[in-house]
Order: C-alpha cells, then structure tokens, then sequence
C-alpha cells in the first residue's frame, strides 16, 4: 500500500526535513535508492548545496571558550531559524542555549584571529541547523540536544501519510527557497520576541 511510498523518507535522517534534517544521504542522491536500514541520513530532495567546516574551521571552534562557543552557535541558529522561519517554533531550545551561554564566563583576551572568527561565523552560517547543532555536539548538554531533537520531531511527520500537516508540503518548500534569497536581503528585525 503506501508503506513502499512512505518508506524511504521515513528514515531518521530524514527527520524534520528541510530545515531540520541531516545531510542528504550519498546512496540516495547517487542511486536514487538507500539500503540502509534506519539511515541517519536524508532521503528528501535538497536542492541546496551542503557546506561544513574545513579543517581549519573545525580547529578554531575546537579553541575557543566556551562562552564564545555557545554565543557562536546562539548566532549561527537564530540566523538559521529566522531564515527558515522556525524562529516562534524554537523558543524552547534558544532559552536553554542562552542560559547554557550565561553559565560561562567571557574569556580574558583572545587568542583567536578576528579574521577567523570571522571565516567560522560566516561558514556556520551557511550551514543547516542539523550541522550547526552538530559541529557544538560534543560541549552541548545533554538537554539542549534534546531539544533539538524535540523540535526536529515536530517536522517528522512528513513521512506519515496518514497525517499532512499542511495541503502541499513539496509546495511550501519550493516557496521557501524560493524566498530565501529576498528574505535574507530584506530580512526583517523581528528575531526574537518569544
Ligand atoms: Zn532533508
Ligand atoms: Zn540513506
């Protein structure tokens, strides 16, 4: 029945897609088919280029406080939730990370480059939020990343036939890319009111 429709996009990875979900799976977009059972990857369509950190990004990151980190990241997703207009959805997750953020001290001078800060700043945004969340896994608690999970489980729906949450999911994906480029350009100020 529908199960063989449904099946392939109700993997893990696929979990809160578009916005939400991991990178695309590479047996997908190479065949177009997964044989992995429970993949962590997505199996949807996405249409925009996958960035990460380089090797030097991911070694700058690894220097920094603590503090810097959690404000890093705090900027990396409240870009990334207003681009992806999840912003109201996330009040949850963006409170534990502030508060996460307010526990540490702000470091005595820095050793990092301002131009490096600069080039992970920018890198992080560009990435989803999947990646953001992961490239800051290993000093997240364990309650934050709950939290994201919680959020990416609200979106897990769309591989349950049974419940649409809206008339034409593909539909409002394509309107938001679409948009993305407008809204960025002309984003307005109205980040954070929750
Ligand atoms: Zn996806
Ligand atoms: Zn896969």
């Amino acid at each position: 029945m529908q199960t063989s429709l449904a099946s392939p996009l109700c993997n893990p990875g696929s979990s809160g897609h578009p916005f939400l979900c991991a990178r695309p799976c590479v047996y997908m977009m190479k065949r177009g088919s997964c044989h992995v059972q429970e993949c962590k990857y997505c199996h949807m369509n996405h249409d925009l280029p996958v960035t990460k950190l380089n090797q030097r990004q991911r070694y700058v990151l690894q220097r920094l406080a603590m503090k810097d980190k959690m404000d890093l990241l705090l900027a990396a997703l409240r870009a990334g939730l207003h681009r992806d207009g999840l912003t109201d959805r996330a009040g949850s997750l963006l409170y534990q990370l502030e508060v996460e953020a307010s526990m540490h001290p702000a470091p005595e001078g820095r050793q990092i480059h301002k131009r490096q800060m600069h080039d992970l700043r920018k890198a992080l945004m560009r990435m989803t939020l999947n990646d953001n969340i992961k490239a800051f896994e290993d000093v997240l608690p364990a309650q934050v990343l709950q939290s994201f999970q919680d959020l990416r489980q609200t979106f897990s729906r769309s591989c349950d036939v049974s419940v649409p949450i809206s008339s034409k999911p593909e539909q409002s994906l394509k309107e938001a890319l679409a948009l993305f480029p407008i809204r960025a350009a002309h984003a307005p100020v109205l980040i954070w009111h929750l």
